[in-house]
């Protein structure tokens, strides 16, 4: 356990430096650093597990699976639902210790929290529900049935913008429906994974059943998680570019898959849309996490006759946005996760204005140095501009004007990534044409944020493949077994 890391918390047990394989919390012969983003502070230097770890947790949480799957589905659903009041009961310090390693404000980080405790509950409750079916018989003397079974070791990989509940919506419905589960969390975040394994153990989650592996040895981890024969599910949040490698791997053993992968959201603001509601949804989707999430806007698509006045009214609000250290109170936008990405966002900026786009607020790193970026707008963008076609991942809005709701839609959809869409109209017939005609999987009309534990989160395209929350969400760790039962008589 680290006894010095700079991170105050109350209870300091919820800190950890080493891997949680079988139950058992183990160091490794390597360490890597943890830093704060917003100070550049080390917090922590945490175990480098490579393939020998990884293999071991393949094993182990082989060997608790079928012991798990066999408790009562009440049973699991018990101890989920104290796994859940746990974090929700240790929300200060959990939402401290992600505030610390990924940079986002302290009450963002609370809320992260308690959405990610959210799919523990809600799968807990579900994991009663995992219904199979009687299927009326062409025969007498024969019942048909459809029975849903786990599907056995599940394996994860993660990302940083999420440190906990990218994990708790693939674990909770994993666990929930018999399945044992190791996760690989990205090597910025690893504490916020750690910090939900000591509560996974406070909570009777059994030996082997939920197993961590913190490590800088992507690949060689990844491939024991995609190509382990044992393993029989994967599921990746994370770039498209990845996650098609990873789904590559994951054809040797014909794993199932679940991808979350990139996005490329457009905002559509139409001429009739109440403009003050829509600055307001555009800053929530836009500005969270710095920008730092897969749904977050990443064009915003307006009718010319209301785009001089949405920009106006926009950028008056994001030049009011107050940028630090995601500790201090009143702060809504913390550092960039890296330099690396601080450069990716100061890359499109500088191709953006090189072609004509013009900075109305913003549209360079913040006075307070470091990964800081300001907030910023930039007007006349065009779609054929690299940054209305890569995901930006910062903290800039990106504005393109529009005719008619053909050409706004025809703009939407001009893209690979398939994830989340945003409307705003007060026209009831508009808003019903746009959400069918947005090749999205998700699509928020008058509302900036759309996710919730109760709704099935995915994407199509190369976007992903697959859902997570809602009742949907348990499918995905679910196999189908059809049962023929025949010599019954009659
Ligand atoms: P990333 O580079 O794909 O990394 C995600 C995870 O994959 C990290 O744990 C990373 O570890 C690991 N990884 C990278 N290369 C790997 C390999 N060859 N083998 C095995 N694992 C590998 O993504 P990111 O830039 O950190 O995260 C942001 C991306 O995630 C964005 O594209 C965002 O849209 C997407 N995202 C999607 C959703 C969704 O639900 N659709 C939600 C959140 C984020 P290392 O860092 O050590 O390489």
């Amino acid at each position: 356990m680290t006894s010095h890391s700079p991170v105050v918390i109350t209870d300091r047990a919820l800190l950890c430096d080493r891997g949680f394989i079988d139950g058992v919390w183990l160091a490794a012969s390597k360490t890597f650093a943890v830093h704060n983003p917003a100070s550049g502070v080390e917090l922590a230097q945490v175990a480098d597990f490579g393939p020998t770890e990884t293999t071991a947790a393949v094993a182990a949480a082989a060997h608790a699976q079928p012991a798990w799957a066999a408790r009562t589905a009440k049973d699991r659903s018990a101890i989920l639902r104290r796994w859940f009041e746990l974090i929700v009961a240790a929300q200060d310090d959990l939402a401290a210790i992600m505030t610390a390693e990924q940079g986002k404000p302290l009450a963002e980080a609370r809320g992260e929290v308690l959405f990610g405790a959210a799919f523990i509950e809600w799968f807990g409750e579900e994991a009663k529900r995992t219904y199979g079916e009687v299927i009326p018989s062409p025969v007498r003397g024969r019942q048909l049935l459809a029975l849903r079974q786990p599907v056995g070791v599940v394996a994860a990989i993660t990302p940083w913008n999420f440190p906990n509940a990218m994990i708790t919506r693939k674990a909770a419905p994993a666990l929930a429906a018999g399945c044992t589960f190791i996760v690989k969390p990205a090597p910025e975040t690893p504490l916020s994974a750690l910090a939900l394994a000591v509560l996974a153990e406070r909570a009777g989650v059994p030996l082997g059943v939920f197993n961590v592996i913190p490590t800088t040895r992507a690949s060689e981890v990844g491939s024991v998680l995609t190509e382990h024969p044992l393993v029989r599910k994967f599921s990746f949040t994370g770039s498209t570019a990845v996650g098609k490698l990873l789904m590559a791997q994951c054809a040797s053993t014909v794993k199932r898959v679940s991808l979350e992968l990139g996005g490329n959201a457009p905002f559509l603001v139409f001429d009739d849309a109440d403009l003050d509601a829509a600055v307001v949804g555009a800053l929530a989707s836009k500005f969270r996490n710095a920008g730092q999430t897969c749904v977050c806007a990443n064009r915003f698509l307006v009718q010319s006759s209301v785009v001089d006045s949405f920009t106006r009214k926009l950028a008056v609000a994001v030049a009011a946005l107050t940028v630090g250290d995601g500790m201090t109170p009143g702060v809504v936008q913390g550092p960039l996760i890296s330099e690396r990405a601080v450069q990716k966002v100061e890359r499109l900026v500088a191709d953006a204005t090189a072609q004509g786009a013009r900075v109305v607020c913003g549209g360079a790193r913040h006075a307070l140095g470091g990964t800081f970026y300001a907030p910023t707008v930039l007007a006349g963008v065009t779609p054929a501009m690299t940054i209305a076609r890569e995901e930006i991942f910062g903290p800039v809005v990106t504005i393109i004007p529009f005719a008619d709701d053909a050409d706004a839609i025809a703009m939407a959809n001009d893209t690979p990534f398939g994830l989340a869409a945003y409307a705003y109209t007060r026209d009831l017939a508009r808003a019903w044409r746009v959400a069918e005609a947005l090749e999205y999987g998700m699509v928020g009309i008058n509302e900036g944020i759309i996710s919730t534990e109760l709704a099935p989160f995915g994407g199509i395209k190369e976007s992903g493949i697959g859902r997570e929350g809602a009742r949907q969400g348990i499918d995905e760790y679910l196999e189908i077994k059809y049962v023929a039962m025949g010599g019954l008589g009659g």
